[in-house]
């Protein structure tokens, strides 16, 4: 007989039916001759009843001792109970420990930084366990809508000989007898792909040294990209649209349970379908000076300035024509002040999620701009390259997925959307 996962109890399927079950101890309480026994798998938790006179002794006995986070293998029958949480119980015929735990280290109400120090143990709380299934589907949507749209998956590198999004939040490090760094973004790597591919995408880590402490910064976070020939602005942010709307409605069908938990409502998830509205930077501007921001064109949004302008919508918008001054190199441009760019910015004032642009296609302007900036031209001699041989129109953005699933998770911080989180102080564990 195999072993049941608990999620499939608790929907009712084994009522009055013999199942094994197997997991983790959750909670603990015994008096005399009865032992409630929670126990967690990744499915889901239930209540296991031991009465002694049902078990062998020597079960009886280890179960009582045994402190949460044992291990454990339970046989028992299904009994629909409406007391116990899930209304579902296991009452036990035999009840093995597997591995014992020592006192957890955790305990209720700990402070930030112990559950820090225990991420390794603290993984296995529910609030990680549920932000980390949502993103598993969302992993598994965002891959779906592009096999169903003609993308090719591609492997780019994250050792890099240079800067994609400028120099300051760079990390260095020794390579053999040179500097490398480590990728901050796959996009130069998958321009070039894109000769070979036209539609590609890929989720790679991307490093960023971000000094500043934030909500919504890591030092490594998981990052998707995508890069199309023969699309322009306006086509690339439909591909957004339709990719953002697609995980939002397969999340709301598919994943209620881990929603609910976070109370998000997944009605409001199926909401979010296109078109997104689209508002200019010099607008945005406006907007931001009647809300009493001190904040002039050509300055760049913090998180206030996000948070104002994305805080009372429902749907995701998009600020395009950012004025050049304040983005990369790499974008064409929509008129001498302005670049064809747009950044995704989150309801409920999460702020953005997406950054995406039409890509410079002429070498010229490509090479000036550099020089502007005083970029090493060397490191980039690969990627002008593209420029000629066959330049075509193309559009790319790539999606922080942490940030992503702090909105739908409404998560305070964002390092709560990775298992082990990388910040400017901390790489332990
Ligand atoms: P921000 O202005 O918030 O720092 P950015 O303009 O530096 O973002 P991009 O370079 O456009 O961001 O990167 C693309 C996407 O990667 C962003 O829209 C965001 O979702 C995500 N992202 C960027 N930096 C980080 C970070 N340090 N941690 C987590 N996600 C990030
Ligand atoms: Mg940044």
């Amino acid at each position: 007989m195999g072993f049941t996962a608990i999620k499939n109890i608790l929907a009712g399927k084994y009522e009055n039916q013999e199942v094994n079950v197997r997991g983790w101890i959750y909670r603990t309480r015994s008096s005399g001759k009865l032992a409630f026994i929670t126990i967690r798998d990744s499915s889901g938790i239930i209540q296991v009843t031991i009465a002694k006179e049902n078990v062998p002794a020597k079960d009886f006995e280890s179960a009582t001792k045994a402190l949460i986070e044992s291990s454990a293998a339970v046989k028992g029958v299904v009994a629909k109970d409406k007391r116990a949480p899930g209304g579902y119980e296991l009452r036990a015929k035999s009840f093995e420990v597997t591995g014992n735990a020592d006192v957890f280290p955790i305990t209720e109400h700990q402070s930030e930084e112990l559950l820090l120090d225990n991420r390794h143990l603290w993984i296995r709380s529910r609030e990680l366990v549920n932000a980390m299934k949502v993103k598993a589907s969302l992993l598994k949507y965002c891959r779906e809508w592009f096999n169903e749209n003609n993308f090719y998956e591609v492997t780019p590198p994250t050792i890099t000989p240079s800067a994609c999004e400028g120099g300051t939040t760079l990390f260095e490090f020794n390579y053999f007898d040179k500097k490398a760094y480590l990728s901050q973004s796959a996009q130069l790597y998958l321009e070039a792909l894109i000769y070979s591919l036209e539609r590609v995408w890929s989720l790679t880590p991307s490093f960023r040294a971000e000094k500043s402490k934030t909500r919504r910064h890591l030092a490594e976070y998981w990052h998707l990209e995508a890069e199309e020939a023969w699309v322009n602005h306006e086509e690339n942010m439909k591909i957004q649209e339709k990719l953002i709307s697609h995980v939002c409605q397969k999340l709301a069908k598919e994943d209620k349970d881990e929603l609910v938990f976070f109370k998000r409502e997944p009605g409001t998830l199926k909401n979010i379908e296109p078109p997104f509205e689209r508002i200019k930077y010099e607008s945005a501007v406006k907007i931001l000076k009647d809300k009493g921001f001190n904040f002039n064109y050509g300055m760049d949004f913090g998180t206030k300035e996000e948070s104002a302008l994305c805080s009372d919508i429902e749907k995701p918008v998009f600020i395009t024509n950012f004025p050049k001054t304040v983005k990369p190199f790499y974008m064409k441009e929509a008129d001498e002040k302005t670049y064809l760019c747009a950044d995704l910015l989150a309801p409920e004032g999460y702020g953005e999620i997406i950054g995406g642009s039409e890509r410079e296609t002429d070498y010229n302007k490509l090479v000036e701009r550099m020089k502007e900036q005083n970029m090493n031209m060397k490191d980039y001699e690969w990627y002008l390259d593209l420029r000629k041989y066959g330049s075509v129109q193309h559009s790319g953005f790539g999606l922080g997925l942490e940030r992503i699933i702090r909105w739908l998770c409404k998560l305070e911080h964002i390092r709560d959307a990775v298992p082990f989180p990388r910040t400017i102080n901390r790489v332990y564990p």
